[in-house]
């Protein structure tokens, strides 16, 4: 138990944090947290925030010591801004608490939050991500907090005193609590008067309601940002929790949460990270017409699960990434499968070894796979040239591998599908002639006739290793030389050369997928038929 590995930054994290929690709470379980606010669709960049402490969880967990990731739901926050896309008098709403307000329209979830809640739920799950959800509306509204509501109301002056260490003009009255307003339930209320002995609150609103209430009976407002982040360390315990590099700045709510959570609330900040940016390539291009935002759930359409927490799990938390939904997507693919081949192959650091543990399942076990990885570019290109025809498709990738049934090549071929139909551009995709180009065709020499043939004739043996030794051994057989002759200068050019010409007869273009992937994909009958010969 709690043996340590030590060969990632994920174990070092893991380490850190079981010392830390046997220091602070021996023999309880140890708390990793996340923070997430449904406020609109949530931006596949947020994922760090939830993966970092994911796999630090997860760690721990597979060490057999009790471990729990809770996943605050930032819900009860105030609604700020009607995202793009929404309609404009979604605006009479702004001030209310997220889950008060109405889902856009056509939803069938019950309110805004839950709306966008919802496919981050359906993401986490698929990521095999193992968590306790906390909706913060749940809590302030059932009281859960009103203790420390009332405790950093008491304390409301030392709270004062630390933001000013971080501020340069005086701030009136300082007051840790914002009532929602009773009749509009929106936050533009202001406090008037509050009396220590009685919690005796009164405020106004902006829309004209004003009343008293009870402080101690009062579940309907919340702590501001900068106090309730550490009221919540306090009252949860937490011993992790990363956070965005933009926390980290002098007086921001990590900095001041430091001081707040030991100096108000008698708790401890957590071991907190932070983490850099991550960036997406390629997603503008198709998507801005919609006003989306990438989310996870559109970096699951085009890649499995175990992929995308690779690229979480590889890299240290303060370095940046790219998450890539243009070409860059197969490179990715084939670097995820050559790391797959060396560690079969028992190669690999202890580093590359533990990351893609991480990625191909969790302490509760593997994630799903898939059972005939062909590679992604492979996949790509056959949905690009058959458009998804499941027909053509089982009868390449039969002869491409021996595949019986599509499901073998599953999920992985979805997703290679969904990624051609979704984010190529139309001026990207291959389309195969239907008929011969008879004009180039006719204006042919007799070496470019005579290489036609020879590719013609070797059709017969059909496979993706034996159509690669073809192509490239056409010019070769036309030089005169041997099938393994080395490349010189010439042979290349004359390679290219032909290259160039079967693409133009095949897909009426200069380039296209690999050339072996390409003729798979047409069939030998139509390759005949398309080259003349
Ligand atoms: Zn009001």
């Amino acid at each position: 138990m709690a043996e340590s590995a030590e060969t990632d930054w994920v174990s070092r994290f893991a380490d850190e944090v079981i010392t830390e929690a046997e220091r602070r709470a021996p023999g309880k379980p140890i708390v990793c947290a996340s923070g997430l606010s449904p406020s609109g669709p949530i931006h596949l960049g947020n994922l760090r925030e939830v993966m970092t402490p994911h796999l630090v969880a997860d760690e721990i967990r597979r060490r057999g010591v009790e471990c729990v990731h809770l996943l605050s739901w930032d819900d009860y926050d105030r609604f700020r801004r009607v995202p793009a896309g929404v309609d404009p008098s979604w605006a009479e709403h702004i001030g209310k608490p997220l889950t008060s307000v109405p889902a856009p329209p056509g939803s069938s979830h019950a309110n805004w939050a839950e709306h966008f809640k919802a496919p981050m739920i359906r993401a986490l799950e698929e990521l095999g991500v193992e968590y306790r959800g906390i909706s913060q509306t749940d809590q302030y509204t059932r009281g859960a907090y009103r203790e420390q509501i009332l405790l950093a109301v008491r304390e409301r002056a030392r709270i004062d005193a630390v933001l000013s260490r971080y501020r340069s003009k005086q701030v009136e009255e300082y007051f840790p609590y914002k009532p929602y307003c009773d009749l509009c339930e929106r936050d533009l209320t202001t406090v008037t008067a509050y009396d220590d002995a009685t919690t005796e609150l009164a405020y106004t609103c902006e829309c004209g309601f004003g009343e008293t209430v009870r402080l101690a009976e009062h579940d309907h407002g919340k702590l501001v940002w900068k106090v309730d982040w550490p009221m919540r360390w306090a009252y949860e315990g937490v011993v992790f929790e990363p956070s965005g590099v933009d926390h980290h700045s002098p007086g921001s709510a990590w900095i001041v949460g430091g001081q707040i959570v030991g100096e108000v609330f008698g708790g401890r900040q957590p071991i907190g990270p932070m983490y850099a940016f991550v960036g997406i390539t390629g997603m503008a291009k198709m998507s801005s017409s919609k006003g989306d935002v990438p989310t996870p759930a559109d970096a699951l359409e085009i890649m499995e699960a175990p992929v995308l927490r690779w690229l979480y799990a590889r890299r240290k938390p303060a370095q940046s990434f790219k998450i890539a939904f243009d070409q860059e997507i197969q490179r990715l693919y084939d670097e995820w499968d050559a790391l797959g081949r060396k560690i079969a192959e028992g190669q690999g650091q202890p580093a590359e070894l533990a990351a893609y543990r991480r990625a191909v399942g969790t302490a509760a076990g593997p994630l799903p796979a898939t059972p005939h990885p062909v590679p992604y570019r492979t996949l790509a290109s056959i949905a690009d040239v058959t458009t998804g025809d499941a027909e053509q498709t089982l009868r390449i990738l039969h002869d491409l591998d021996a595949i019986e049934s599509l499901d073998e090549a599953r999920p992985r071929l979805d997703r290679a599908q969904r990624w051609i139909d979704g984010h190529v551009p139309a001026d990207e995709r291959t389309r195969v002639r239907e008929e011969p180009d008879e004009e180039l065709l006719d204006s042919l020499g007799h070496a470019e006739r005579e290489s036609l043939r020879l590719l013609s004739d070797g059709l017969d043996d059909w496979s993706l290793e034996s159509l690669t030794t073809l192509v490239y051994g056409v010019p070769k057989l036309q030089a005169g030389l041997p099938a393994d002759a080395k490349a010189t200068p010439e042979l290349k050019a004359a390679q290219r050369a032909f290259f160039a010409l079967l693409y133009r007869l095949l897909v009426g273009r200069d380039t296209g997928p690999r050339l072996p992937t390409l003729l798979l994909s047409v069939g030998a009958d139509r390759v005949r038929k398309l080259v003349g010969a």
